[in-house]
């Protein structure tokens, strides 16, 4: 049976009759083009500041606003931020590379051209890992960013488009990934992934909401088991993780049931309109025969020898997926922990591993982040390890004093609550509270007493065989002593006192 894309043509075609043969089932092809704005402080090609939410066209000058005779020169900090990317991502950074012009017709195209790299790009290969599947980057090159259009008033014919050039010649570098994802999820986790080393790496703040990263996703889908690929469509305007799996989605089900009522897919450029969850035609794809590449007259070649990419490569952070793999080795913490340290809480790691060095246990100093500090943390509204009031030995002196037992684990959340309000001691809130444990035997058989005095029910099933109920009395002691007796202390007293 032929069942190329194209050569779909009715559904008596694939289901003759009497044949048994389940429907076709299509898998999804995806790949992802990811723009990144690159953290300089100034433009690529000019000396403009890149600073975001001036009022619209102060950052501007002559070369990025295209006027005639105006020259461009290579910002040298933006190739740096470029290689760190390519050397962090793993792909081969080309010795040689040439910018093009993309020519096309846009207002917020000052020049009628796009500087950007076509044949001959900054880097080739690498590769990504998103969730089960590794991911291939086919290229990341550099280019310019547009202007920006702002369009005003309703109705439309009471309108009027404005536009402000200062993003105009912000640097930007473009990955692109080969067509080698199936889901919609692991898309999303790809992009994700990506944006995690390039926030790492610190050559982007990676906000998608004021567009510093943008993320284009393609996708086809084509009859299980067939090698070609079928028509794809690009969708534009995802600006969030959730956006792009949920775009992704509509439009794999769009193009399903197109094809399923005998339908094609048009080779299209599409919108995700976040508030209908649906994606939108905007425009039939242009080919690149279409930008009339070629070389910019203007620039030389980029040359980059093997000691700037090796002296990038020796700078580099640790990675988050090599430090994930490393907590768990030095600290013995399994990987779900790790990972939440690493990848999940902004600080974390940072706070943890300090916290460990200052004496505390990794799973004990662990649990308090992804405790008390997260839950803290998200009660003040904020993400980051570093809005806690306290220091890393701060909490490691608290963990001490439950693992010496001078105060219950109980006792330890009334602590640290008071040491992030006022920022004391453990040792001076536990001091001034009295919250040390009683210890005390005398004082701890006393209540033990009372207890057994006052539960003779209790008491008795426990004798009777229903051991479960030794850590209700348990518990009673704790309440009876206000949190502040030794549980373990107080265990062992119960039992010599009710038998074991
Ligand atoms: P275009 O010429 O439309 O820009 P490219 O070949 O440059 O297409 O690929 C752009 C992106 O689209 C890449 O991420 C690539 O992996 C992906 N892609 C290419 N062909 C397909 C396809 N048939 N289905 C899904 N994604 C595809
Ligand atoms: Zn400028
Ligand atoms: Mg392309």
């Amino acid at each position: 049976m032929d069942c190329r894309v194209l050569d779909l043509g009715s559904v008596d075609n694939r289901f003759p009759i009497g044949d048994s043969r389940l429907p076709i089932q299509y898998e999804p092809v995806i790949g992802l083009e990811i723009h990144c704005q690159l953290l300089t402080a100034t433009k690529i090609f000019c000396g403009c500041s890149t600073t975001f939410g001036a009022p619209p066209n102060t950052q501007t000058c002559p070369v990025c606003l295209g006027l005639p005779g105006a020259l461009p020169v290579l910002n040298r900090q933006a190739v740096e931020f470029a290689l760190r990317a390519a050397v962090a991502l793993g792909t081969t950074v080309n010795p040689i590379s040439v910018f093009a012009r993309k020519n096309y017709f846009y207002p917020d195209l000052p020049k009628g051209y796009q500087i950007s790299q076509f044949d001959q790009p900054l880097a080739t290969g690498g590769l990504v890992r998103a969730g089960e599947t590794a991911v291939r980057l086919t290229r990341i090159h550099m280019e310019e960013d547009a202007g920006k259009s702002l369009h005003h008033g309703f109705p439309e014919s009471d309108s009027q488009t404005l536009v402000d050039f200062n993003r105009a010649g912000v640097p930007l570098i473009e990955i692109v990934t080969e067509p080698d994802l199936r889901t919609a999820a692991d898309a999303a986790a790809c992009f994700s992934r990506l944006r995690e080393v390039l926030v790492a790496i610190g050559v982007s703040d990676g906000n998608m909401d004021e567009g510093s990263l943008r993320c284009d996703a393609n996708v086809s889908l084509r009859p299980a088991g067939e090698t070609t690929f079928g028509a794809k469509a690009e969708v534009k305007n995802v600006n969030s993780f959730r956006f792009l799996q949920k775009a992704l989605e509509f439009e794999i089900d769009r193009q399903r049931a197109l094809l399923e009522s005998g339908g094609r897919v048009a080779q299209e450029t599409r919108l995700w309109n976040s508030d209908t969850g649906t994606t939108e035609s905007m425009r039939s794809k242009e080919g690149a025969h279409d930008y009339r590449y070629f070389p910019e007259p203007d620039l030389p070649p980029l040359h980059v020898e093997p000691e700037w990419v090796e002296r990038v490569r020796a700078a580099l952070p640790e990675l988050p997926e090599a430090r994930v793999a490393r907590v768990m080795a030095a600290h013995g913490l399994n990987h779900y922990d790790a990972d939440v340290l690493v990848r999940l809480i902004p600080g974390a790691a940072d706070f943890f591993e300090a916290t460990v060095a200052a004496g505390a246990a990794a799973k004990t100093a662990s649990n308090w982040i992804q405790g008390e500090i997260r839950r803290k943390l998200k009660e003040i509204g904020s993400e980051d390890c570093s809005a806690v009031p306290f220091g890393p030995s701060a909490l490691a002196e608290l963990t001490e004093l439950v693992d010496r037992q001078v105060i219950s684990s109980s006792a330890a959340k009334d602590v640290f609550e008071e040491m992030w309000q006022s920022r004391r001691s453990a040792r001076s809130i536990v001091d001034a509270k009295g919250l040390a444990q009683i210890g005390d035997v005398a004082a701890l058989e006393a209540m033990v007493d009372a207890v057994v005095a006052a539960n003779p029910g209790p008491v008795a099933q426990y004798r009777a065989g229903k051991t479960q109920t030794f850590g209700f009395l348990v518990g009673q002691v704790m309440k009876a002593s206000k949190g502040k007796a030794n549980p373990a202390r107080a265990g062992e007293i119960l039992k010599s006192r009710i038998g074991s």
